[in-house]
């Protein structure tokens, strides 16, 4: 098998088997819940975790929140910032966000009972923020003294693109507004210091680095933001109510000690990237989608010009042992074209034919010419029938 979707979900390969070591040994010795008294160890274990991940993101111990992953994240930090401002009965507040979040963000804010004001700032063709845009968005805010929450996401998942989020956030400060992103694709693959970037909250899941657990994920909020909880209860400081997932948190904690953001291992991978993309474009003259640079290095995202769809490529592929994806997987139920190709201006037909590689540390250039054969072989095929 060789597996190129682990921006869907991360593959497990055999130096993971610390991090599921971490796990079943908590699943021993730290099955106690964290919240009784006398469960001492399994608190401490915890808020290790906690300290350990806020330094690995440049962030306090007490600014991290454990969630069930990035979705929940995202809905927390967009609702429970806009119902901290209800409390005042303010009438206008502001959510600008863009046209390429994931579907935890747009269907977030696109919900009714949101209670915003709602804007989408434009994309360039490659999926970068349009600072023009922004800008003049964040102006008219600020004019009218209404809190404004700008929501962009750090780095793409269906075509990678890696926003300058420091500049952003920059932009955002000089109109008093606070800026939430959502880091999922980015944390573990690229480095993330929520200081220097300038980021107010910040959404991750565990389940796009290594073998973390699906269903466990953070939320960081500066100190000085405030939000309201999304799930009301006693845990994580009364703001996020619920039992802790102790082994989903060990489980992180341990994954990403062992994750690759250091500028050998990415300069590595994206050279692989850079080959994988230089085949397809010579062999079939594909058509890359988003930034050619300002790209995470386990990325690729194409167009075939073949008379051929994304969907049955994958299913021909598939049956050689190679997993890939269209647009995303949080779409694979739906055959419409993805939302983030069509704004970035491809046609329907383009999207229709479009097919995302994300690649893992360990994939080898002789797997990817094996892809390469596979692909052709698949077109033919395809072709044929
Ligand atoms: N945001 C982005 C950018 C993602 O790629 C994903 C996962 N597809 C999510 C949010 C949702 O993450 P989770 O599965 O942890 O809810």
């Amino acid at each position: 098998m060789i597996y190129l979707d682990a921006a869907s979900t991360a593959k497990y390969t055999n130096t993971d088997d610390i991090i599921v070591n971490t796990i079943t040994t908590a699943m021993r010795d730290s099955w106690m819940n964290p919240s009784s008294l006398y469960a001492v160890n399994v608190r401490d274990k915890i808020n290790k975790c906690r300290a350990n991940i806020a330094n690995f993101i440049g962030a306090k111990s007490e600014e991290v929140y454990f969630t069930s992953g990035a979705s929940e994240s995202n809905n927390w930090a967009i609702r429970g910032w806009v119902d901290n401002w209800r409390l005042d009965d303010y009438k206008s507040i502001n959510i600008i966000t863009t046209p390429i979040e994931h579907k935890s963000i747009l269907n977030t804010v696109n919900n009714s009972s949101l209670g915003a004001i709602v804007q989408h700032c434009n994309v360039d063709e490659y999926g970068l923020v349009d600072y023009d845009n922004l800008e003049s968005l964040l102006y008219f805010c600020n004019e009218n003294k209404e809190p404004t929450l700008v929501s962009v996401c750090m780095a793409n998942n269906e075509i990678g693109t890696w926003q300058n989020i420091r500049k952003i956030s920059e932009l955002v400060h000089k109109y008093n507004g606070i800026l939430h992103t959502d880091a999922t694709q980015a944390l573990g693959h690229i480095p993330i210091d929520v200081e220097y970037l300038g980021i107010d909250m910040m959404s991750c899941s565990g389940h796009k680095i290594s073998s973390a657990l699906r269903g466990i994920g953070f939320l960081y909020k500066r100190n000085d933001i405030e939000i309201q909880p999304l799930i009301h209860g006693a845990q994580e400081n009364g703001l996020r109510g619920g039992t802790e997932n102790t082994y989903g948190i060990l489980g992180l904690s341990k994954a990403l000690e062992h994750c690759y953001p250091n500028i050998e291992s990415m300069e590595e991978l994206s050279r692989k990237r850079d080959y994988f993309i230089d085949y397809l474009k010579y062999k079939f003259g594909c058509k890359l989608n988003g930034h050619d640079i300002d790209r995470l290095p386990n990325n690729i995202n194409v167009t075939f010009p073949q008379n051929i769809t994304g969907e049955s490529l994958l299913y021909t592929l598939d049956l050689s042992g190679i997993k890939v994806a269209t647009g995303s997987a949080c779409n694979s139920s739906s055959i419409e074209p993805s939302h983030v190709l069509k704004a970035i201006g491809l046609s329907n037909e383009d999207a229709m034919r479009t097919v995302r590689f994300t690649l893992s540390e360990d994939i080898t250039y002789r797997e990817i010419d094996k892809v390469i054969d596979e692909i052709d072989k698949a077109i033919k095929l395809i072709e044929l029938n």
